[in-house]
């Protein structure tokens, strides 16, 4: 796994590196300017050899690195670095009279670090050699006043910087890969939270939701509908004669029918729509965004699927549900919501079982509405 947008924040940090060269460009042009005051050498020539010429080289340079940026999608790293060893190589060789300017061949191997890869390190380390080397064989006044003991200093420092920049890079990889290990172990957890989550809000018999989810769902819900931002009904669904359905097949028969009944009424019901088991063989669906007369059709929709349903733990006979309706108007109240479905509930049990019975007062509410 891997930390998202590295790569990108990577591009943001070339795009600056590429700025970076930029300025330093602009400063050396200025810089040129501010030499040519104190110069003994001709002005006409100093300009011609010392802004012009390098301003041209380097402005191409930069041009060229731009240019193969924009429309080369890989190996920007390697480009930039380059680039900044050209650079350096053109600021040293034009340069020739001012020593210390070979100090400048080293930055691209502190700009490879930027990047955290031993190979792009190497890469520089490699680079900038041969630009040391290009320079002691081309540059003649360099070559000449170079001594084997400037030339053997200019290599140990080289080996010294490159030291240092693998040094950096191990450092920056230990830190990475904690890092990244810390992160992995964040994802990890937060996945496990939310499994935990679902878990503690789920009935693990009927994977509806439990009881505890319902209460948490029903407050909600029943604020937002008194605010009249929302059509809220609930009903209360009771499988009828259970306990004789123990009785006669067991309590595993008894387990298998609660699942099926559950996995029928959560097939109806659509993703507004909230169902959770209440306790024992007693079930609550929060019916949101629908009239109540598609609830109403919803509700005798699976009282009539689940009465047609036979089941092979019953040897192959049918259960019945009872529901009791209610529909919330504002201002009702939660408990209210509740005790008039149960009442319905009630209301059906004694009227003969395997209907549904509305809640007069939440009905009448909802039509008058
Ligand atoms: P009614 O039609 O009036 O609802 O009658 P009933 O028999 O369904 O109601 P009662 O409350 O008398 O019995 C409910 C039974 O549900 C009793 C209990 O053993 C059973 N029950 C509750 N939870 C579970 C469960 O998780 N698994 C099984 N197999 N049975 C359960
Ligand atoms: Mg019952
Ligand atoms: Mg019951």
């Amino acid at each position: 796994m891997s930390l998202p947008s590295f790569s990108v924040r990577q591009e943001r940090w070339n795009r600056l590196l590429l700025q970076g060269c930029w300025i330093v460009f602009l400063l050396s042009v200025a810089l040129e300017f501010l030499f040519l005051q104190v110069t003994e050498v001709p002005p006409a020539q100093f300009i011609a050899l010392y802004i012009v010429r390098p301003t041209a080289i380097m402005g191409t340079i930069l041009l060229v690195a731009e240019i193969s940026v924009r429309y080369l999608s890989k190996h920007h790293d390697y480009i930039l670095i380059t680039t900044a060893t050209l650079l350096t190589f053109t600021v040293t060789f034009v340069h020739s009279s001012l020593e210390y300017l070979l100090f400048l061949l080293f930055f691209p191997i502190l700009i490879s670090i930027f990047y955290f890869q031993y190979k792009k390190l190497l890469y520089a380390i490699l680079i900038t050699g041969i630009a040391f080397a290009a320079l002691l064989a081309m540059n003649g006044e360099i070559g000449e006043r170079m001594s084997t003991a400037g030339s053997l200093t200019m290599a140990i420092i080289l080996l010294v910087y490159s030291g240092i920049g693998f040094g950096i890079l191990a450092r920056g990889r230990e830190i990475l890969t904690h890092l990244r290990s810390s992160y992995e172990s964040n994802q990890e957890l937060l996945v496990r939270t939310i499994l935990m989550d679902k878990l503690a809000k789920t009935d693990a018999l009927t994977d509806t939701y439990n009881h505890m989810a319902y209460h948490e769902y029903k407050d909600h819900l029943a604020a937002q509908a008194d605010n009249g931002t929302l059509q809220l009904h609930l009903a209360i669904m009771d499988i009828d004669n259970f306990k004789k359905v123990n009785d006669t097949f067991g309590h595993k028969a008894g387990d298998a029918v609660l699942r099926k009944v559950a996995s029928i009424a959560r097939s109806k019901t659509g993703s507004n729509d909230f169902i959770a088991r209440y306790g024992g063989e007693e079930f609550v669906i929060l019916f949101t965004e629908k009239s109540f007369q598609e609830v109403y059709d919803l509700v005798e929709d699976i009282r009539k699927e689940i009465a047609s349903a036979l089941h092979d733990a019953l040897d192959g006979s049918n259960v019945t549900v009872s529901f009791g309706l209610n529909a919330y108007v504002p201002g009702m109240g939660k408990e209210e919501l509740f005790k008039l479905a149960d009442a319905a509930l009630y209301e059906a049990k004694h009227s003969g079982k395997n209907r549904t019975v509305i809640a007069k007062a939440g009905q009448a509410a909802a039509m008058g509405r």
